[in-house]
């Protein structure tokens, strides 16, 4: 091992031991040869995998694109056994990987980072822990989620509930909800699986939803030894396609567009889409027009509307989970989600109509009466992107602080880096691509780390960003969510679920492909290297 800087404690330091940092301290360390240490203020790596641990949640790419993609004997040799990966499949298989890549002992466990600082002295990153203690490195690697910062919404008189409560994304693995009245806020993709799973354990159900939501079937089912191994022979050219492809899924692109069929076609095709399942799949690899052109949208945003009232027994329940936004979140998928509400425990208050108005020692009061309850369980979401970023003081050049530079809104280089931010690089940040996460996180901390390779091995000390080439990303990030319809839906995609939050665009809507050329065609040349700071006159 070669150390950049002897008189620093370690050559590079990341936060988070989720995807993101396992795949960096991985090649940081193997590859790169580097003095590598990683915290997670987390019991165990995993990240959204070892929080998430609520009834029912479960991946909603498929399994065999649910991984990495870096090793091919690891692609070969670790497997699944169904089309989509449990919570504790997935926490599994990170385990496996930082054991398989002896990576384990570079986590520190159960240690939050408080600050970040970089010394313009000293080239150097500064992280202070919450024990208190401050380590120093040249690169700081950022992995702390795009989904990560828990969303408890204030609801008056929380504190006098007698009964428990829980938020799905802090799960503790002694939560007693089974047999009893249980009250579930939110229905987005956490509460749709979790309503789902637990409708048939508890005694009875009240769902309180904002918001109706469109969900398709997910498709759930187990894979065959057969399957699995035509997966494994092809995965080069899956990986190609995946790289290659807009949503990164695993699903070929179309070029067709829903008007360009007629209308009994459109609806055969958004027939074997639903059968075949997956919200990605139905939104984005049916047709290729359902996120921009508001036609082609409402054409399948009415298809679901009617499978709601096919299943939907009551007309009163299936009005009130039909939405009227047009279809353009993060697409959901389930595993039966509308049939739930056929059952005879099961409740639903929509809480626009009837807003909850408090908590109270025995359960939720909305604006027509109290809803007794044992247990309220918030599926209510996340500060998503740049929550965690702007959670504790982060201090780049002159001073600046992160949460100062993007209180109007959050701004990147790539979704990477940051001007003022040297050596920074986040993974999984505002303005990287709306994709399935783990290629996307592959790509864009290849490219950091080929960058931290290229400074290596050119004796270079600092890389970064100017504000022109951030502006310049933000205008291009721009530019290709023009005619998009996420905009129109009140989602975290555009910071909307936050109580004050500014409402602006947090990803490139490009698609995989396009963000993995402008990888290629930009390279390292926007960069500025070894800029030399205000007070110092040499390097
Ligand atoms: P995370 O897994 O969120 O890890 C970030 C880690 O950073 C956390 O462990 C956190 O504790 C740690 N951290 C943050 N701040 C600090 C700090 N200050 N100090 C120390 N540690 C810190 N994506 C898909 O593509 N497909 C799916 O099917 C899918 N399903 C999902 C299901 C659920 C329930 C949720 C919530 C998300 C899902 N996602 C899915 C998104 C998912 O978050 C990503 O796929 C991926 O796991 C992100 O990995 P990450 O390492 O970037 O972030
Ligand atoms: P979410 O999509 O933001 O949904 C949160 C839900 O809580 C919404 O129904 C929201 O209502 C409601 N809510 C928030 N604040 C509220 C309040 N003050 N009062 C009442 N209701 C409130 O969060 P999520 O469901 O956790 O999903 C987030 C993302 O995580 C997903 O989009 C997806 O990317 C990922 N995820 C994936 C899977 C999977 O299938 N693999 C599973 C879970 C999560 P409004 O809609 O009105 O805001």
């Amino acid at each position: 091992m070669s150390r950049l800087n002897e008189k620093l404690d370690f050559d590079a330091i990341v936060i988070g031991g989720g995807f993101s940092g396992i795949y960096a301290v991985h090649r940081l360390k193997n590859e790169l040869n580097l003095e590598v240490c990683a915290f997670e203020k987390g019991g165990h790596v995993g990240g959204t995998w070892y929080w998430n641990r609520y009834p029912g949640a479960l991946s909603d790419t498929e399994s065999f694109v649910y991984r990495f993609s870096f090793d091919k004997e690891l692609l070969q040799d670790y497997s699944w056994t169904h089309n989509y990966l449990k919570q504790e499949e997935v926490l599994e298989y990170l385990t496996h990987v930082t054991e398989r890549f002896n990576i384990k002992d570079q986590f520190r466990l159960n240690t939050k980072v408080i600050k970040v600082r970089f010394n313009e002295e000293e080239y150097c990153w500064e992280v202070t822990t919450n024990k208190m203690e401050t380590f120093t490195a040249r690169f700081l690697i950022t992995g702390l989620g795009l989904l990560a910062s828990v969303h408890l919404p204030d609801i008056p008189g929380l504190d006098n509930f007698k009964g428990q409560y829980y938020h799905t994304a802090r799960w503790p693995q002694d939560a007693e909800y089974k047999g009893k009245r249980v009250g579930v806020i939110g229905t987005g993709s956490t509460g749709i699986q979790l309503i789902t799973k637990i409708a048939p354990e508890v005694d009875h159900l009240t769902v309180f939803q904002r918001t109706a939501q469109y969900t398709v079937p997910l498709g759930y089912r187990k894979q065959t030894k057969e399957e699995i191994a035509e997966i494994k022979e092809n995965y080069d050219e899956i990986w190609e396609t995946v790289r290659n492809s807009v949503t990164a899924f695993g699903y070929p692109d179309t070029e067709t567009s829903a008007l360009d069929v007629s209308e009994e076609e459109r609806e055969r095709m958004f027939e074997e889409a639903w059968s075949k399942g997956n919200g990605f799949r139905f939104l984005s690899h049916v047709f290729n027009d359902l996120s921009i052109n508001p036609e082609s949208n409402e054409a399948a945003a009415n298809f679901i509307k009617k499978k709601i009232h096919e299943i939907v027994k009551d007309p009163e329940t299936a009005q009130k989970l039909t939405p009227t936004e047009p279809f353009a979140r993060r697409p959901c998928a389930d595993k039966g989600y509308y049939a739930t509400f056929n059952r005879e425990n099961v409740t639903l208050v929509d809480i626009k109509e009837n807003p909850i108005v408090e908590v109270t020692e025995k359960g939720i009061r909305t604006a027509e009466g109290e809803h007794e309850l044992d247990v309220i369980i918030f599926a209510t979401g996340f500060d998503a992107m740049d929550g965690n970023y702007k959670k504790f003081d982060m201090i780049g050049r002159n001073g600046i602080n992160l949460k100062d530079k993007w209180k109007d809104g959050s701004r990147s280089y790539l979704g990477i880096m940051e001007s003022d931010f040297p050596n920074m690089f986040m993974s999984r940040a505002p303005l990287s691509s709306f994709t399935n996460n783990p290629p996307a996180i592959e790509s864009e901390l290849g490219w950091a780390i080929d960058l931290i390779k290229h400074l290596k091995d050119n004796n270079l000390k600092t890389a970064e960003p100017t504000k022109e080439t951030v502006d310049d990303w933000y205008n291009l990030c721009l530019e290709t969510s023009k005619g998009t319809l996420f905009h129109k839906a009140q989602s975290w995609i555009y910071g909307a679920n936050i109580p004050g939050k500014p409402f602006s665009l947090r990803f490139y809507m490009g698609g995989m492909g396009n963000y993995n050329k402008e990888l290629e065609k930009r390279g390292f040349k926007e960069l500025v290297f070894d800029k030399v700071p205000e007070k110092i006159t040499s390097l």
